[in-house]
């Protein structure tokens, strides 16, 4: 399969002031673009893997027979090549609400306010780089938790709903080293909720 880059389905400046488009046209155009190369360039090697979708590559991911050295780049390149689908997926410039989904968070978390002070408080004490992640579990629960790196829900078995990348490319050219008012900025273009 030969994987594609989407264009965004919003202007590189649609998300300011809240995310600028320096960042978002770098994070898109050259650390997306890169991670999907990478990906590429791995399952170009193995014809059994060409004929999956990325997703079933990272929900397969602990079963896949290749190299040590390949499984880490599929884990890493595929992961960081879905991660980012479904985070320019859940941004916009306008609000999209899923009403499901705001009643069943509601149900879970208590309040919607509750959900994201929890998420929040994951997204500013991850050490390191990695994401935050709201999922729905095979029973149908809501989870929100951290992950390392790239690493992908999928592996989990869970559902990926909303996604926060936290690594600094995600930021820093605007926040630099405020990562706290990057997470409050995110909310304002998170159009699901
Ligand atoms: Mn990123």
């Amino acid at each position: 399969m030969k994987f594609e880059l989407l264009p965004l389905p919003y202007a590189y400046n649609a998300l300011e002031p809240h995310l600028d488009e320096a960042t978002i046209k770098i994070h898109h155009d050259k650390h997306h673009q890169t991670y999907l190369n990478n990906f590429q360039a791995v399952v170009d090697k193995y014809p059994e893997l060409a004929k999956m979708t990325a997703e079933e590559i990272l929900t397969n991911l602990e079963h896949l027979k290749v190299d040590d050295n390949d499984w880490l780049k599929l884990k890493n390149m595929g992961g960081g090549f879905v991660n980012h689908n479904i985070y320019w997926s859940n941004l916009g410039p306008f609000k999209n609400i899923d009403q499901n989904l705001i009643n069943k968070i509601t149900a879970e978390f208590g309040s919607l306010e509750k959900f994201k002070e929890q998420f929040t408080t994951l997204a500013t004490s991850l050490f390191g780089s990695g994401w935050v992640w709201l999922v729905e579990e095979p029973n149908g629960k809501l989870n929100i938790y951290q992950l390392p790196n790239q690493d992908s829900p999928l592996t989990l078995g869970h559902k990926p709903i909303l996604a926060l990348d936290l690594w600094e490319h995600a930021y820093y050219l605007k926040y630099q080293n405020k990562r706290a008012d990057y997470v409050d900025a995110w909310w304002n273009v998170v159009t699901l909720i």
